[in-house]
């Protein structure tokens, strides 16, 4: 089956069976679509595993204090035992063990030499993978082959419906370290689903479960066929376990074929609000999975196969960015492009892609501003309808961001801080252990003005002012409701945000956060642009518009009014104060540096103690200038930069990817490369230390970033497209293309030549900026510009 794979440009591989790893290879090694993901644990499990498939949107918050992304039953449920022992890596000796992930069409492959006790070699090979086509959809293709003898296999398959979710480590003294193989068990679990039924059809197993709390029905089918005919054939019924046996007879070098597809279905989104309804939904449920999972057996692995890399490779026609002269960095950036592909599901506008997107259960898959900030210029620029359905998640989560704002005493509409399923706030208040608050919850407010900021970057790079009209308005009325509650008049009629949290997490209860300030007055002025714009061209919508939320005609001048008090403290050399009294506090330097580069805690600090102190978590003030490129002279830029970059720590991982850019505004070449290479090597190199619970996928949109926005400068500045490339030394190329207002742009970044295409209707033409000048870039044409330094 190793044949059936890409060239090295497009895999990841790792070779040999290492314990300590294991996890981490299964958060990077996550096959989806985004309607779901799959952990890429070895189907025959092993000890210290973090397996899990997780279904997006299906959230269920019984037996734990915090909701969870839940772990559904297990599709993948494959062992095999040769002579009655079982093949896996505790009972048998690794000989070879081999995966990759073919990352242009969306396959794990693994190929292990199993040695038991009597010294019999057996080979397992499998693929597997999430159709694109069909998002429903998985299956895998198992090869055993017998080496070195003739022997009786038997083969379970089956769906685990066995699932727990990790909820949390019972306090230990600090600084204790479990060994990877032990670590999990040491965790408290939540149950999350019950069995609502099972059924065998002749070779069809289907097991549905409910979600506890959510009431969410999963009815899973799987059907596995077989090259040969068994000897023997069962079905092995356990406690949430279904398993086909099937037994062969297997002659030296003899291998076995074994095909397996699943269909996951789930009530989300089926409208059953009466109990009436969900029985017959639930029923219905049975049928369709049964006869979905015998059509895809049917048309065979081979032709699901083929339907799911047919569309990843028009995915990748849109999506791709090609470092070239760099293979490694190259695969760094797909490995991130593969992930963010697998994250979203751009038919659903009712989910979103959490901080660790479907590929474990860090932060419990809920959603935050990463979304908005980090990903979604990713999808703007290059699959503007997926970008779109993100958009509209807060859209339908409205209800829950308007109950948000009137707990905390505010009206209009509040996002929550984290998000799963309905909008309401999610963020714990304390640490798991009880011992320290978390502020974000109360006071990154924030969140609201860049749900704002992601629906205007999308408007101005599609113009899909309908969109805007339909979804958006709704949103930038009721968040401005929310910001003109939650700010306090002062007695030179100015008005201040106190008790706020900005993006650097270090710093809680601050008072004029600049970057919410500017967020918050910028959100105000566009709320009122666009109220001004509906009056004028769609009063009739404006006016149901008004009459559903009770809208007073009165509060756009309000919000005018409180954008206009709202200031922003800058010296007269352009440095902005973080927040009120932010010079005052300790300039603590950093002096030390680990394996990665990365900055460490000065001696006695750690996260939850350097409100003191002037040390970041994240980039604050930072953000602006990235954000509002417009808005800040050179020196401005630099300055901030300059004085702040020097006070990071970088606890975040969004951190190197807004420094990274911000390094190329102001010259900092160097600092932005080594920026670039941590951010694209986050979950590949594990540099934050914590990739077994998830990708951090914020940070490889934000690679992505780095690369388009950061490398090929490019801005959208005055409405237009702007570009002002610069390639690293070490690199002889970048290429990769933007969807602008309904058409494509090809970028080719060169060494000596930036070359740009139009994909337009002939007679189309795009004025674009490059180093400051305006170009033509009539539909069809290459037109090249010179590099500039
Ligand atoms: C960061 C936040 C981010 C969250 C999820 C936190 O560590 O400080 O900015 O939204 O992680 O990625």
């Amino acid at each position: 089956m190793r044949n059936l794979l890409n060239g090295p440009e497009w895999l990841v591989e790792h070779v040999g069976w290492d314990p300590l790893e294991a996890s981490v290879w299964e958060t990077r090694f996550t096959v989806g679509n985004g309607y779901l993901g799959t952990r890429g644990t070895v189907e025959e499990g092993h000890r210290g595993q973090l397996s899990g498939t997780y279904l997006n949107g299906v959230y269920d918050s019984h037996d734990s204090p915090v909701i969870d992304l839940v772990n559904v039953p297990d599709w993948t449920m494959l062992e095999i035992y040769v002579e009655g022992v079982r093949m896996d890596v505790h009972t048998c000796v690794v000989e070879e063990h081999r995966r990759a992930l073919d990352l242009r069409q969306g396959v794990l492959w693994r190929s292990t030499i199993f040695r038991d006790p009597a010294g019999r070699r057996t080979r397992l090979e499998t693929l597997r993978f999430a159709s694109m086509a069909e998002r429903e959809v998985c299956a895998m293709r198992a090869i055993i082959t017998v080496e070195n003898h003739s022997s009786t296999v038997s083969v379970h398959s089956g769906i685990d419906g066995h699932r727990r979710n990790l909820d949390r480590l019972p306090a230990y003294p600090g600084g204790t370290d479990f060994h990877p193989e032990v670590k999990w068990e040491k965790w408290a679990f939540s149950k999350h689903l019950d069995e609502l039924r099972r059924e065998v059809d002749d070779d069809v197993l289907y097991l549905q479960m409910r979600t506890i709390s959510s009431g969410i029905a999963i009815g899973v089918a799987a059907q596995t066929t077989f090259s040969a005919e068994p000897i023997q054939r069962d079905e092995h019924q356990g406690y949430e376990q279904m398993v086909q046996r099937a037994v062969f007879s297997l002659a030296e070098g003899q291998p076995l074929q074994i095909d397996k597809c699943a269909v996951l279905l789930t009530s989300r989104n089926s409208g059953a609000d009466m109990p009436e309804d969900r029985e017959g939904i639930e029923s219905e449920q049975g049928a369709e999975a049964l006869r979905r999972v015998r059509a895809a057996s049917a048309d065979g692995v081979d032709a699901v196969l083929e339907r799911s890399r047919a569309t990843w490779e028009s995915m990748w026609h849109d999506c791709d960015c090609e470092v070239v002269g760099d293979p490694e960095a190259a695969l760094a950036v797909r490995f991130g492009i593969y992930h963010l592909l697998i994250a979203a599901n751009g038919d659903d506008p009712t989910v979103n892609i959490g901080a660790k997107s479907l590929s474990g259960e860090g932060y419990r898959g809920h959603v935050f501003w990463d979304t908005e900030i980090f990903m979604l210029p990713f999808f703007i620029y290059t699959q503007p309808q997926t970008a779109r359905a993100l958009l509209g998640y807060r859209h339908h989560t409205l209800p829950g961001a308007r109950e948000r704002s009137r707990e905390a005493g505010t009206g209009g509409a509040r996002y929550a801080w984290e998000s799963a399923d309905t909008g309401r706030e999610e963020c714990p208040a304390w640490t798991v252990d009880g011992v320290n608050r978390i502020w974000a919850r109360d006071e990154e407010v924030h969140v609201s003005a860049d749900v704002v900021f992601g629906l205007e970057s999308y408007l101005s790079a599609t113009g899909d002012s309908d969109f805007v009209r339909d979804v958006g308005s709704e949103i930038l009325f009721e968040t401005s409701r929310f910001w003109v509650d939650r700010v306090t008049a002062d007695d030179e009629g100015g008005y201040s945000l106190n008790q706020v949290m900005g993006p650097d997490e270090f710093h809680s209860h601050v008072d004029n956060n600049a970057f919410t300030n500017y967020l918050a007055r910028w959100q105000l002025q566009q709320a009122v642009q666009t109220y001004t714009w509906l009056k004028a061209e769609y009063p009739d919508f404006l006016q149901d518009l008004s009459t559903k939320i009770s809208l007073d005609p009165a509060e756009p001048g309000r919000w005018q009014e409180v954008a206009e008090g709202l200031s922003l403290s800058k010296r007269p050399d352009g440095l902005i104060e973080q927040f009120d009294g932010y010079f005052d506090r300790e300039d603590i330097p950093i002096t030390s540096w680990d394996e990665n580069s990365m900055p460490q805690y000065p001696e006695g600090y750690h996260h939850f103690n350097l409100e003191e102190t002037m040390l970041l978590k994240q980039p604050d003030v930072v953000m602006l200038p990235f954000m509002f490129p417009d808005d800040f002279t050179e020196d401005e830029k630099r300055v901030n930069f300059e004085f702040y970059e020097a006070r990071t720590l970088h606890k975040s991982s969004l951190s190197s990817g807004i420094h990274a850019i911000m390094g190329l505004v102001v010259g900092d070449r160097e600092r932005a490369s080594q920026y670039f290479r941590r951010s694209a090597f986050v979950d590949l190199h594990d540099n934050q230390g914590n990739t077994d619970e998830g990708m951090h996928i914020a940070s490889a949109a934000g690679t992505w970033q780095i690369l388009v926005a950061g490398f090929a400068g490019f801005r959208v500045m005055s409405g237009r497209m702007t570009f002002s490339p610069w390639l690293p030394d070490e690199w002889s190329g970048l290429r990769f293309r933007m969807r602008w207002h309904g058409h494509s742009v090809a970028v080719d970044v060169g060494r000596e030549h930036s070359t740009f295409r139009l994909d337009a209707p002939e007679g189309h033409v795009e004025e674009i900026d490059v180093y400051g000048e305006a170009v033509r870039l009539p539909a069809g044409e290459d037109v090249s510009v010179a590099r500039r330094d």
